[in-house]
């Protein structure tokens, strides 16, 4: 319902109409103000604290009764609370100022803030107190930075398959005398290589829209067991092939659960997927699952290479690839992100054990309810 119907429909009188108007106007100012993620303070006209969002008291540290009535540059460095009474007087004669200052949070710590305040002023403009819109710039150059690192790998992982196949079909293109096994050769090549570009883009795509929420999990009944075996059949030929022991235990009866079936497959895909790329031959998977309280916990084991101690923080960041001598078997380092995130939005958790020389073991728990 708009809100001029519901005003209508209230059936008041003039006065109280605009009563109810500026009551509605009132709220979502309110709203506004306590939704905000930018901090804002409210000062009076000698710039003393007379209201505070909720975010500035989170991020600072410091409760609502610390600031109210303190001068808001009580609560800069000693450089920053300089500039900001000189800044000040600049206030009071152009009505608004931009400017970076440094905030001293509870703990010591130190944001830089770029900081706009604005002067309120009645009709006859007078000043009545002023809005002070604070964005922390240092956590802003922290996500452009990451940005710029994201475009900058993924810039990198497509150069490498894109300039080998293009050095290989000119090549071929070139040679017109190539004998027919190395022309056969650099084709298996460029088709490898074409494989791992539509991979790359395909776990790209995949991981932007489950990071940025496009991507919908279907949640429906499902047995874990049943997903289990779908991704071992599915990989069984290169198993078999590598002569790999894969076995699958589940010591007690499995509940259902709602997850996004083939989301989960993808997990299991990409966890033995390695497992198998990481195993030598004759080595051993497998794979557990158990009922853990109101959760069940799906184990994959394998006896691989392992992962280096220094490596293990860091497994599951985007494009991160452990140091170890298998590097042809390596991919865009992609997987395990994607895994993680899809558990994440199935409120799970995954994390990894592994020793090297001896072994990985990769776990993930999904609720039951
Ligand atoms: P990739 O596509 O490179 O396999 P992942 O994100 O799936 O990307 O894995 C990241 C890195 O973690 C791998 O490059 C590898 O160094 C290491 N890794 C993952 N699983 C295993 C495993 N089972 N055994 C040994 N190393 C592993």
């Amino acid at each position: 319902m708009r809100i001029d119907q519901k005003l209508s429909s209230a059936n008041l009188s003039e006065p109280n109409l605009r009563e109810e108007a500026q009551r509605q106007s009132e709220e979502r100012l309110r709203f506004l103000f306590e939704s905000s993620t930018e901090f804002i303070h409210i000062l009076d006209k000698n710039g003393r604290i007379i209201h505070v969002n909720p975010a500035i008291i989170k991020h600072s540290g410091y409760s609502e009764s610390e600031f109210i009535g303190k001068r808001l540059d009580e609560f800069f460095t000693s450089g920053s609370r300089k500039i900001f009474v000189e800044q000040f007087k600049i206030l009071h004669e152009n009505g608004s100022i931009r400017q970076e200052f440094e905030f001293v949070c509870k703990d010591g710590t130190i944001t830089t803030m770029d900081c706009s305040i604005s002067a309120i002023c009645n009709k006859q403009g007078e000043i009545l107190s002023f809005v002070s819109l604070q964005r922390d710039i240092v956590k802003k150059e922290e996500t452009e930075q990451m940005k710029s690192e994201f475009v900058s790998h993924v810039t990198h992982e497509l150069r490498s398959p894109l300039a080998s196949i293009k050095g290989f079909a000119s090549t071929i293109l070139a040679d017109k005398e190539m004998d027919e096994k190395t022309r056969t050769e650099f084709l298996n090549i460029i088709n490898d290589e074409s494989e791992r570009l539509a991979r790359l883009i395909e776990d790209l795509v995949d991981l932007s829209k489950i990071e940025y929420g496009q991507i919908k999990m279907d949640k429906q009944k499902a047995q874990i067991l049943d997903i289990v075996q779908e991704a071992i059949s599915n990989l069984k030929p290169q198993y078999e092939k590598n002569k790999i022991v894969l076995k699958t235990e589940s010591p007690q009866d499995i509940p259902f659960i709602f997850c996004d079936r083939d989301m989960i497959l993808k997990v299991l895909v990409n966890l033995l997927l390695n497992a198998f790329k990481f195993t030598t031959e004759r080595g051993r998977i497998t794979v557990s699952v158990e009922r853990e309280k109101e959760r069940i916990k799906v184990t994959v084991r394998d006896t691989g290479i392992g992962i280096p101690k220094e490596d293990l923080p860091f497994i599951f960041d985007k494009f991160y690839r452990a140091e170890s001598p298998e590097d042809e078997k390596k991919g865009a380092g992609l997987g395990l992100s994607i895994a993680k995130e899809i558990i994440k939005s199935h409120g799970g958790d995954i994390w990894v054990e592994s020793r090297v020389g001896k072994g990985s073991t990769f776990y993930f728990r999904l609720p039951i309810k």
